[in-house]
């Protein structure tokens, strides 16, 4: 049999249209897939519910692959000296990997690609999840974008460059020798010990299948209408692919031809069309802002943010994380999180507009929260959305735009999402929906609003005004 060539799995757990599995298994090339967890190497531990997904991400592709006779190996551990071993192991030729965009990984792959270059091994990375590569979009000057609009155009303008997507290969041959002990993906410990994630588990199919099943839905029950649609969060009108592109169960190639490829047999009004693909856009975009912003997680993008006074109340904070601020906006939201590990992106607007304008606590801690409990937590998505937030990314809200928390549910027709996650005001009319204690009746298990809404917005406005003159 052939030497056999390591695939090594990242965030690209999936077959199809994943270019370093593709490219290691063409001409029947025996291959082993491995997903090494190697905390240590990264610049801070998934949150809980990223491993929750994790878990369960891993048994699918395990399935997946063992459904086509491949063994999926996991191990847990630094990962050059577990490549190295597996080489020994398994007398593989080579290793294959998709390219990642973080810079303590781009740092970390460079020094294995160099060390396993020098034992003449065969070494590829690919590019597979991200339309474009940052460095491949730059402004007439040659430097990286930091306003989206010309971003996106500049891409659009290069799209012909977007490869065909690749089929899962066919006959794929297992290179793990019957003696390795493949590794057991609950030695990993990522179901949490008091039990959170119960509920979860009723509102995803964590599997590929699962993802694509979730976005044909979406093409049929919302892409037409989605322009309009997308900011009502009562309504099923996103496609909810955050997480499956977060941990590449399906790529954004797939994602954008299978796009092109429904409206060109359905009737999908060109706008709607456009601007589901300029929310992948935004994805694109906040991967080029990490890449030419490494640091992106803890320093505001514009310096004048730096020494911003924020305030530090645990108790606020608690109250905000816990959906108990008195807002049934931001409180439903919060709540949606917990529950089900992912907000509607409207919501996280308005609840990132609370904690950091109202509450006037940093954007830092709201990334944090949010890394802890989105399954989707993206290193680049998250940190951008609360740079955005914060006022103080590239592209970002202006300071003076701040969210009112009880029109904004008239606004985006919120009645039915707040009725469902703040069950305790449920009976309340829908005059009184969004600010219940002007009601007459008041439920006395429902907290008084954490700050007044206009008394937050001009203390959000008198501080932010400190950063105009800087
Ligand atoms: C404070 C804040 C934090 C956020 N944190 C994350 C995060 O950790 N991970 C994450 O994937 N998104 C994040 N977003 C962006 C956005 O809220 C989610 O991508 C979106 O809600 C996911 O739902 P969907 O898949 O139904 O989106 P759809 O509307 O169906 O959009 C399709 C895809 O486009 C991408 N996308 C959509 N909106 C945005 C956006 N504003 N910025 C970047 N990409 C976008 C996502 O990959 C999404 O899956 C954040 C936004 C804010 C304001």
């Amino acid at each position: 049999m052939t030497d056999p060539i390591i695939v090594w799995l990242r965030h690209d757990l999936r077959l199809r249209d994943n270019p370093a599995l593709y490219h290691a298994a063409y001409n029947k090339t025996p291959i082993i897939p491995v997903f090494i967890y190697d905390p240590e190497a990264m610049d801070r531990d998934y949150g809980g519910a990223q491993k929750w997904w994790l878990h369960h991400a891993l048994h699918a592709l395990r399935k997946d692959f063992k459904d086509h006779g491949v063994d999926l190996v996991v191990r847990q551990g630094d990962s050059l000296e577990i490549l190295n071993t597996l080489i020994s192991e398994t007398n593989a030729k080579g290793v294959y990997w998709n390219r990642s965009y973080e810079a303590w990984s781009i740092d970390r792959d460079a020094h294995i690609k160099e060390v396993l270059k020098d034992r003449d091994l065969d070494v590829q990375s690919f590019k597979a999840n991200v339309l474009f590569e940052p460095w491949t979009v730059k402004n007439g000057s040659g430097d990286p974008y930091r306003v989206f609009t010309p971003f996106w155009k500049a891409c659009r303008a290069q799209e012909e460059a977007i490869e065909d997507e690749l089929p899962v290969p066919n006959s794929m041959v297992n290179g793990a020798p019957s003696s390795l002990n493949i590794g057991d993906i609950s030695d990993f410990d990522f179901l949490p010990d008091i039990r959170w994630d119960k509920k979860m588990a009723d509102h995803w199919d964590i599997s590929e299948n699962g993802a694509w099943e979730r976005m044909h839905t979406f093409f049929k029950d919302a892409l037409g209408g989605y322009k309009d649609d997308r900011n009502i969060p009562s309504r099923d009108t996103t496609s909810r692919l955050s997480p499956y592109l977060r941990w590449g169960i399906i790529s954004p190639r797939s994602i954008w031809h299978a796009t092109h490829d429904y409206c060109s047999n359905h009737d999908v009004p060109q706008k709607d069309k456009d601007h589901f693909l300029s929310e992948v856009g935004w994805r694109e975009f906040s991967f080029h802002l990490l890449y030419y912003n490494p640091n992106m997680k803890d320093d505001p993008l514009q310096d004048k943010f730096k020494n911003f006074p924020w305030d530090q109340d645990s108790g606020v904070l608690k109250r905000w994380q816990k959906g108990q601020t008195g807002y049934p906006m931001i409180d439903a939201g919060m709540r949606q999180l917990w529950q089900t590990g992912w907000m509607h992106n409207r919501i996280r607007m308005i609840v990132g507009s609370l904690l950091v304008k109202h509450l006037l606590h940093s954007w830092i801690e709201g990334e944090q929260w949010f890394w802890d409990c989105l399954v989707d937590a993206c290193p680049a998505n998250n940190t951008a959305g609360w740079q955005w937030i914060g006022g103080c990314g590239a592209d970002a809200a202006p300071y003076f735009r701040i969210f009112n928390p009880i029109t904004q549910g008239d606004k985006f027709d919120a009645y039915d999402y707040v009725r469902q996650y703040v069950p305790e005001i449920a009976h309340i009319e829908d005059k009184y929906l969004f600010e219940p204690w002007e009601s007459p009746n008041p439920p006395a298990n429902y907290p008084a609003p954490i700050i007044d809404h206009k008394e937050g917005r001009e203390k959000a406005l008198a501080a932010f005004e400190t950063t105009k003159e800087k």
